[in-house]
């Protein structure tokens, strides 16, 4: 096994430029060894947030005069850091979180290549634009916001916190971040290592529970939340943000489609792509295939093909087993959620095939482990097809033609990815627009497949807004027009 350091990281508060220790604390237990504590996160007060808010106010006004040139330039020093810092990092990630060691290292890789990529947007933003003609003289800018709360998720807590930092603080906004209380202690260590590069307050971090939701999402001075989480979480913000009008951007939770043609091709390579679409980071990722359409005419073949490659791929154990391709889930809630779906779908008449090896039955017995299934059988209105499972199992559903397909795939609240599998790319793309979603890969399905260029975020209840991309960026602006007209647009009407 590669080497881990078991001592324990306790994390503080960062607020207007310094670490700060709070009376409360909790504690995050590794869940592959619930009986090892990893760390511990201040459990911040209403007091210690409304600070935080504070220094980010009283920040805003020397950082949104900053030039953007120069803003990138302080965010692109403290992204030269980041990397330098991954390999002990990923220790810590693994073992907080659960995921297995090059996942980890894979997220704090993404992590910084997105923030590092981040900072050549200054140039591709048209912040200002001036129209000079003879109707006379009109200034269209964006400003930033203000003060911004981001509250993030445990699935990626890296990835999805510096996907808000970044835009954020580029287009002259300042933040309080929030992490998840299931993933606290890597997201720290990296929010410090950018913020202390940047003036005091500019960025600030604070830990805990409903107070801190509460104080982030009512607090006056706050302008803007950037959200990633559940759908239950952001009918709770979307609340308290009304008081106020608070802009907000919702990354929220899918119920993924993927869509197999009859022509597919179910090589071995392109069941891998599925088989890690859909597993990767124990199935915790909000875009990983939740429901697999397979035609008919393929069923067998495809079950066959799909099921070797999971049984060869899925090896499960703890994240620094050098083997392990899949983790424990990230909290004991979890485990119990997703066990649920699955025993509710055996229990509806459907079949559960495990799959995947387990590599320390010792292990798995003691830490939040489940087996990897595949569920056959089930039917469309079965909570494992109907739900978000966010774990390690899939339902594989036939159809018989291509509307049907489209059809159930669409029948949901839900509409974050999809994916179209065919050999015929032209006819793919034909499906792939009929998808109710806000991204949709051809023949994969993949976080890798992600491409930074293009907005990121969800239809129907997926999502509000989006995140990455220059669409991405400008939801951190808004815009201040000024209009010095010489003549107007409206016949008769005097300007
Ligand atoms: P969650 O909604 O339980 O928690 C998210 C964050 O909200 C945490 O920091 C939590 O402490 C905080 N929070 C909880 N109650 C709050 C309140 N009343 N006010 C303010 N903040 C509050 O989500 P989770 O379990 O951490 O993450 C899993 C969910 O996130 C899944 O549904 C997944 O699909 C979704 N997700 C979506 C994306 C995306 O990009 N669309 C990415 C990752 C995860």
């Amino acid at each position: 096994m590669a080497t881990k350091v078991n001592t324990p990281v306790d994390v503080r508060a960062f607020i207007n430029g310094e670490h700060v220790s709070s009376t409360r604390t909790f504690k995050r237990e590794n869940p592959a060894h619930p009986d090892e504590i990893v760390g511990s996160a201040p459990s911040n007060t209403r007091e210690e947030t409304r600070a935080a808010i504070e220094a980010a106010a009283q920040a805003f006004p020397a950082w949104s005069k900053t030039p953007i040139a120069k803003r990138a330039e302080l965010l692109g020093r403290a992204a030269a850091k980041l990397g330098q810092n991954i390999p002990e990092w990923k220790q810590l990630l693994t073992r907080e979180h659960g995921k297995v060691l090059w996942d980890a290292e894979g997220e704090l890789g993404l992590a910084a290549m997105l923030f590092a990529q981040g900072t050549g947007m200054a140039g591709a933003l048209q912040m200002e634009q001036r129209i000079e003609d003879e109707r006379g003289r009109l200034f269209i800018n964006r400003q930033p916001i203000g003060v911004v709360s981001a509250i993030t998720p445990w699935n990626y807590p890296v990835v999805l916190a510096l996907m808000k930092v970044m835009p954020a603080l580029l287009t002259g906004n300042t933040m309080v971040l929030k992490p998840s209380p299931f993933a606290p202690l890597t997201i720290s260590k990296v929010a410090t290592t950018i913020a202390e590069e940047l003036p005091a307050g500019v960025l600030n971090l604070v830990h805990g529970f409903a107070e801190v939701g509460e104080e982030l999402t009512t607090n006056p001075k706050v302008g803007k939340i950037a959200f990633t989480g559940s759908g239950k979480t952001a009918t709770h913000i979307m609340r308290s943000a009304s008081d106020t009008i608070k802009k907000v951007t919702f990354e929220l939770g899918g119920n993924d489609p993927a869509i197999f043609l009859e022509d597919a091709d179910l090589s071995e390579e392109s069941m891998r792509k599925l088989v890690v679409g859909t597993f990767l980071t124990t199935g915790q990722i909000c875009m990983a295939a939740k429901r697999i359409y397979v035609h008919e005419s393929i069923y067998r073949p495809f079950l066959d093909a799909f099921r070797s490659v999971a049984d060869q791929w899925l090896r499960i154990g703890d994240g620094f087993h050098p083997d392990a391709t899949v983790g424990p889930l990230n909290n004991k809630g979890q485990k119990e959620y997703v066990e649920g779906l699955v025993e509710d779908a055996r229990h509806n008449g459907a079949e559960v095939i495990p799959v995947g090896k387990i590599l320390d039955e010792e292990t798995y017995r003691t830490g939040y482990f489940l087996q990897p299934t595949i569920i056959t059988g089930a039917s469309h209105t079965d909570r494992i097809v109907t739900e978000e499972q966010f774990g390690p199992t899939v339902p594989v559903l036939t159809y018989k033609t291509e509307e049907e397909a489209v059809k159930l795939a669409n029948d949901t609240v839900y509409g974050l990815t999809a994916s179209v599998w065919s050999q015929d790319e032209e006819r793919a793309l034909r499906v792939a627009q009929q998808m109710q979603a806000g991204s949709t890969w051809i023949n994969t399905h993949s976080l890798g497949g992600l491409d930074p260029r293009a907005p990121f975020g969800g239809c129907k209840q997926s999502g509000i807004g989006v995140e990455m991309g220059v669409e991405g960026f400008l939801e951190y602006t808004e815009f201040r027009v000024i209009n010095a007209p010489t003549s107007g647009v409206l016949p008769g009407v005097p300007v």
